[in-house]
């Protein structure tokens, strides 16, 4: 049983991530939410694209209003109106100004704007009450971005922030990766699908749409094999078939050491290598992590409970996804946050123990509410509405109430 740190590191060393040429797509803005920026992108545009006003109010020159105040204001003639998209047909010259409004292009020969506030209109002139700051509520061109300059970074998640900058740069076509394909097969034969009649003894297959949806959820293509029996021929056809179209394919069930799990004996019969057998970890100890060096494809026998399924996709699965998909490297590993145990949290201090519930912020900082009901593997009703896992470690049997806990945050917004 390898420690969960050291599957996480071999699992992360087996993925070879989408390449930066061959697996990009060009995508429109709208079609890039949730997607991964393959390549750095610059824009042949300043930002802002023109010195521009920064509020309502007169543009002038400052070295004609840096002495006045109420008593003794400095009058000058409006020669021009300019608002928001109007380009300034004058030159302002000492003793003038123009009126101007939020966003609208400062006119050549004025460096300054005068908020309106601080202005008294008379006809066709205008007191200035107060010296402002010299280039005071003056937004330069370039001053925030720089043409050619990069821009965006490959690596990142596109989302609201990303694709308005993308949007405002007139960068209309984004290089992202292509989704990574993801295969997911149950096994079992006692498995049917939720619209079956349900016989004596059967069960139904919830994996399928837990990790179709977990899959979906991190913005990569799922493609379902459905449910397979256990029988040896069957499921080494569909592996077989499964490899040669997916970057990971997920099993579920048949990696244990009963007389049906046949996952890991298929594999070697098809020439993959066994990297993992299973793990010190509670629940999800059965883990086959296997690798197909003809088609790249890494293979992921994760165990049938429910429970166990999900927990190894969040923990391991997830940051091997991540780093497939092309995330830069910050981001691969899962995300902990230190949290205070509102309960007892308990282990047999003989595999990494991860216990499901809330994790919510409190007045004091992040809390962690222990779900309510049997930590039994198999119990998935109790997992609904679980937003972290906490962690009792190797070798320790019990975090007491109060106490700081490591928690595995469940994030479910990727796109
Ligand atoms: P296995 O690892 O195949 O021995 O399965 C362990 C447990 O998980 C058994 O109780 C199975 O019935 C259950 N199980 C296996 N596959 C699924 C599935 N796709 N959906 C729900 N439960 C499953
Ligand atoms: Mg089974």
């Amino acid at each position: 049983m390898l420690p969960v740190n050291q599957a996480e590191s071999i699992i992360l060393n087996l993925v070879q991530p989408l390449d930066s040429q061959r697996d990009v797509e060009i995508v429109d803005l709208l079609n890039a939410s949730g997607r991964i920026l393959a390549t750095p992108v610059s824009s042949q545009l300043d930002f802002p694209h023109w010195d521009n006003s920064a509020m309502d109010g007169y543009a002038v020159k400052f070295t004609d209003v840096k002495d006045c105040s109420p008593e003794n204001p400095v009058s000058l003639e409006i020669i021009e109106e300019i608002p928001a998209g109007y380009q300034p047909q004058q030159q302002i010259i000492s003793g003038q100004t123009a009126r101007i409004f939020t966003g609208a292009c400062i006119p050549p020969g004025a460096d300054t704007v005068v908020m309106q506030e601080v202005t008294q209109r008379e006809g066709n002139r205008v007191l200035i009450l107060e010296t402002p700051q010299p280039q005071e509520f003056v937004r330069y061109q370039g001053s925030f971005y720089q043409a050619n300059t990069p821009l965006l970074n490959p690596g990142i998640r596109l989302s609201a922030t990303e694709i308005a900058v993308l949007a405002a740069l007139q960068c209309p076509k984004i290089p992202v990766y292509r989704r990574p394909k993801v295969g997911i097969i149950s096994t079992g034969n006692e498995l049917v699908t939720p619209e079956q009649p349900l016989q004596p003894g059967q069960l139904v297959d919830s994996n399928q749409y837990a990790l179709a949806v977990a899959v979906a959820q991190m913005g990569a293509e799922v493609i379902r094999f459905g449910i397979v029996p256990d029988e040896r021929e069957i499921l080494k056809q569909t592996i077989a078939k499964a490899v040669t179209t997916t970057d990971f394919l997920l099993s579920t069930g048949g990696v244990s050491v009963g007389d049906y799990d046949y996952v890991e004996d298929i594999l070697t019969e098809l020439g993959a290598e066994i990297h993992i057998h299973s793990v010190a970890v509670k629940p999800g100890k059965p883990l086959t992590v296997a690798k197909f060096s003809d088609t790249q494809c890494l293979y992921f026998g994760l165990p049938g409970n429910p429970v166990s399924a999900l927990v190894s996709f969040w923990r391991f699965v997830q940051p091997g996804l991540k780093k497939l998909a092309g995330v830069e490297q910050t981001a691969w590993k899962p995300e902990f946050v230190a949290a205070r145990s509102l309960q007892d949290l308990r282990s047999n201090g003989k595999r990494e123990t991860y216990l499901w519930g809330n994790l919510n912020l409190g007045n004091d900082g992040y809390e962690f509410q222990l779900a309510v009901g049997s930590h039994s593997s198999g119990n998935l009703i109790n997992l609904a509405g679980t937003t972290g896992l906490a962690v009792v470690p190797l070798n320790e049997t019990l975090i007491a109430a109060g106490e700081s806990v490591q928690v595995l945050k469940i994030s479910s917004n990727y796109l």
